[in-house]
């Protein structure tokens, strides 16, 4: 009678498809993030003196009184390419509204591979999951450019979208585009082929960016598409090759816009002004 139980159990383990799981623990998840030199640790941002220019979208949209009243709240600082926001499964003490830096969320696998979810630049704010009161999240949150943000406590802006007013429109407004990225990029992850992909990447954090150059290695570029270096590279050849982007020591500029939009898969347009 063991015996065959036996059998049944091994029969069942054999089938059983192996899929590599989300990293579930912090000290597993800041094991792994080293070892793959995805991200550095988190440091307090450097503060800035406020420039008086404020590209932040979302808190360009307010109404002058309202935002007068966060004004005194806000605190300029540079956010540096590499680092980290916030760690996995870590609280938030700080939104950010980034002005001139682009911030990606990235996923670690235990099988070792990484994939961004969403890219956010001076369309959004970074740190919703503290404003909706829901538990710290399983990403990790990465500075992709470094640039400049406004910082301010997660609850004052907790407490302004409670009130109902214009803040908490534009957040409802900037967490359906949110949404409609995620579920645009898991479709794209899943049909769209890397090269297309690294198209449509380069070109949403081009536009996210004022600068000319973006600041990206092969290597950071395949953790956040969630392919390999070397396919990467090839791709980058490619478009280098026939004029379309020039790298050199981790600058890469596109030369040739309209081609690069064409080489890029349906998503770019679907996502563009999100
Ligand atoms: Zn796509």
């Amino acid at each position: 009678m063991r015996e065959p139980e036996r059998k049944s159990v091994s029969r069942r383990l054999v089938r059983s498809p192996v899929y590599p799981l989300a990293a579930t623990t912090p000290e597993t998840h800041r094991a792994m993030a080293l070892s793959l030199k995805i991200s550095l640790p988190h440091t307090i941002p450097e503060p800035i003196p406020f420039n008086g220019l404020l590209t932040n979208s979302l808190l360009a949209s307010l109404p002058g009184s309202e935002f007068e009243e966060l004004l005194r709240y806000l605190e300029p600082v540079s956010l540096q390419a590499g680092h980290e926001l916030y760690g996995f499964q870590k609280n938030i003490d700080y939104v950010y509204f980034p002005e001139t830096a682009v911030i990606s969320h990235l996923y670690l696998l235990e099988d070792g591979s990484t994939s961004g979810a969403s890219i956010i630049g001076s369309e959004g704010m970074v740190g919703l999951t503290a404003v909706l009161g829901s538990r710290p999240p399983y990403y990790w949150t990465q500075i992709i450019v470094g640039g400049s943000a406004l910082r301010i406590r997660a609850e004052v802006i907790k407490d302004e979208f409670a009130r109902g007013r214009t803040l908490q429109q534009l957040l409802l407004g900037h967490i359906s585009s949110r949404l409609s990225q995620l579920a645009q990029r898991a479709v794209c992850n899943g049909r769209h082929r890397v090269h297309e992909r690294l198209c449509s990447w380069l070109l949403m954090i081009q536009d996210r960016v004022n600068e000319e150059e973006l600041p990206l290695t092969h290597e950071q570029i395949a953790h956040h598409l969630g392919a390999r270096r070397p396919g990467i590279t090839a791709s980058c050849n490619t478009l280098r090759d026939n004029g379309v982007i020039s790298y050199h020591r981790g600058l890469i500029r596109i030369l040739d816009r309209p081609t690069m939009e064409a080489s890029a898969c349906e998503c770019y347009q679907a996502l563009r002004g999100r």
